[in-house]
């Protein structure tokens, strides 16, 4: 994944963007608490923009949307 200054700049925007709350169950995200989710995976296509990131709680909302994914790769 991409790292370095500018990704922790787009990490800020994204959570200023959602008003520093999680995108998923809307509680105050808290520093080292949350992280910044592809909405489309990359692996299915989905790009580095803003407008396919949001912040999400580590645990459980990212957690949870990366366990569905998983599920669904298994599926195929
Ligand atoms: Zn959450």
């Amino acid at each position: 994944m991409e790292r370095g200054s500018g990704w922790m700049a787009k990490r800020e925007r994204v959570a200023l963007r959602h008003g520093y709350r999680c995108a998923a169950c809307d509680r105050v995200l808290m520093p080292g608490a949350w992280e910044c989710d592809h909405i489309v995976p990359r692996e299915q296509g989905g790009s580095n923009a803003e407008s396919n990131l949001q912040p999400l709680c580590k645990d459980p909302c990212h957690r949870e949307k990366s366990a569905r994914e998983a599920h669904q790769r298994a599926k195929g």
